[in-house]
């Protein structure tokens, strides 16, 4: 039968994608439903475009610095032009997405779908019934927003790309990935940004030095960081949107961005029908090889709540279709997931945070160098660059490495691989430095900084 398939991936972004292909190469007869655009989040609204916007936001600070090496910079910026570049490159990346998809032999359809059974699959606007030996759901994720007054008046991230105009004035609320990535792309290019977070220090489950060193650098750039603070009120107003904090305090901005986190996308999907129950955090929860409760049904990404990046999504998708159609049971260590935060100065961060080391180890050192990074040596900045490298002090194994500067997305993958293998510092130390780069300090830190033995900071 024409809509009887092995598999139907529902979510045609990084897992569902990546599944697929993998698993028609195995021979398998595969369809992907995508309802929006092939390629998902990461490519269509997600890490593509905010990292061609970080590249666009970036140039101000380079025009500055140019002068001090020389060079005479006139520059001026047009926000329709970046868009439209953005607009032809990811289009240009969907259509590699359904190339490779339909090279592989994966049928797809454009449609919205929603599970009816444990095989089979409706799909909304065709309303063609498919049936398959088994289901992946990959559906990813969507932004979410606490309900306030004036809450529709905000935009996400998702909004946040396609702008009509560039605002003169932007209030970013949240203080995760995409609060600071986004209020350092505004930044960069002119606008007045604020960012307001209801803790008491932004990126939470970061490491202290990256958080309160971020923080640092975005008020040195002009960012307006209000921590503690939490808006009850937008209103629409003749001139844009006034914001009501809950201390009674009023901003006036041309757009507030809400970035305050984003929940799996299950809605409309038919779970109830194959009896699965959501998580605590409305994730479908799985097993180390993406297995749902309902034995024909697994769940890749974003959905299932493990790790809500590009590359872990990818990797569930690569072993669930190893495991179930070519005889290879395969599982994702998550154990140390390098990541990077393209805030402007950028992080790249791995392994443990010192207060997590302390709690595990009872005696850890921590060697920590921050310094002017060389690029800024003609100019006055308060631009600082930190290394961070923590170790159990028993073993002398390398627990976590904290970076925040230029680069840190590329080092934080290199120094990835030495840590998953286990390396110790004297391992990073035998490593003859490269000169002069800023990496160096990651082999040139000879004695820690401080000592915490039994909680205590020698
Ligand atoms: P997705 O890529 O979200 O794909 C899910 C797909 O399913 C979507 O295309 C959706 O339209 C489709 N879908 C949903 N429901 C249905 C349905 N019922 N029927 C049919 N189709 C459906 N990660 C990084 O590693 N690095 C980054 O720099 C980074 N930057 C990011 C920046 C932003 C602004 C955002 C929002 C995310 C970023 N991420 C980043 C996270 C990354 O995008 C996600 O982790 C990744 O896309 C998850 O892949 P996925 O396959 O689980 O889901
Ligand atoms: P995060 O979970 O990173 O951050 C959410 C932020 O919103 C936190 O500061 C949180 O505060 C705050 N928040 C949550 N609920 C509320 C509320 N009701 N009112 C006010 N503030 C609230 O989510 P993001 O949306 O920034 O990003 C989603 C995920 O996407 C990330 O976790 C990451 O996995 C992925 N991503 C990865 C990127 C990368 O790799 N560079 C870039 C962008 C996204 P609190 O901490 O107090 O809970």
């Amino acid at each position: 039968m024409a809509n009887s398939f092995d598999l139907i991936v529902i979510g045609g972004g990084s897992g569902g994608v990546r599944a697929a292909r993998v698993a028609a190469s195995f021979g398998a007869k595969v369809c992907v439903v995508e309802e929006f655009r092939l390629g998902g989040t990461c490519v269509i609204r997600g890490c593509v475009p905010k990292k061609l916007y970080t590249y666009a936001a970036g140039f101000s600070s380079t025009f500055d610095v140019a002068k001090s090496f020389g060079w005479s910079v006139e520059s001026s910026f047009d926000w329709t032009t970046l868009v439209a570049n953005k607009d032809k490159e990811i289009t240009r990346l969907e259509g590699i997405y359904g190339s490779l998809l339909s090279a592989s032999n994966v049928e797809t359809r454009a449609d919205h779908a929603s599970i009816t059974g444990p095989n089979t699959v409706l799909l909304h606007k065709s309303q063609e019934i498919l049936t398959a030996d088994k289901i992946l759901i990959a559906t990813g994720g969507k932004p979410f927003l606490p309900t306030i007054a004036g809450i529709e008046h905000a935009i996400t991230s998702n909004e946040a790309f396609d702008l009509e105009t560039l605002p003169k004035s932007i209030l970013i609320v949240g203080g995760g990935y995409i609060a600071v990535e986004f209020a350092s792309i505004f930044n960069g290019l002119g606008v007045d940004v604020t960012l307001a977070y209801r803790g008491a220090l932004i990126l939470r489950g970061f490491d202290m030095h990256v958080r309160e060193g971020l923080t640092e650098e975005m008020a040195h750039k002009g960012i307006k960081v209000c921590l503690g603070t939490q808006p009850h009120a937008i209103e629409k107003t003749p001139d844009g949107l006034c914001v009501t904090y809950s201390d009674e305090m009023q901003i006036d901005v041309d757009q507030v961005m809400y970035a305050t986190g984003r929940t799996p996308n299950v809605e409309g999907l038919g779970l109830a029908t194959i009896d699965v129950e959501l998580g605590k955090h409305g994730e479908i929860p799985v097993d180390e090889f993406s297995r749902t409760t309902c034995p024909s049904v697994y769940a890749v990404g974003d959905v299932n709540g493990r790790a809500a990046l590009t590359p872990v999504a990818i990797r569930e998708g690569q072993a669930f279709a190893q495991t179930e159609y070519d005889d290879n049971p395969t599982t994702v260590d998550l154990s140390i997931i390098p990541t990077a935060v393209f805030s402007n100065p950028e992080i790249g961060t791995l392994g443990l945070i010192e207060a997590d080391a302390v709690a595990k180890y009872q005696d850890v050192n921590v060697y920590i160098a921050r310094f002017k990074p060389m690029k800024y040596s003609f100019v006055t900045t308060e631009t600082r660059m930190l290394f961070k490298l923590i170790t159990d002090a028993k073993t002398d194994k390398v627990l976590g490495v904290h970076i925040m500067g230029e680069g840190a997305g590329e080092m934080i993958q290199m120094v990835g691989i030495a840590v998953g293998m286990g390396a110790t510092k004297a391992d990073f130390d035998r490593t003859i430095a490269v000169h002069p780069v800023a990496a160096e300090e990651l082999v040139t830190m000879k004695e820690p900084t401080y000592r915490i033995v039994d909680g205590e900071r020698l």
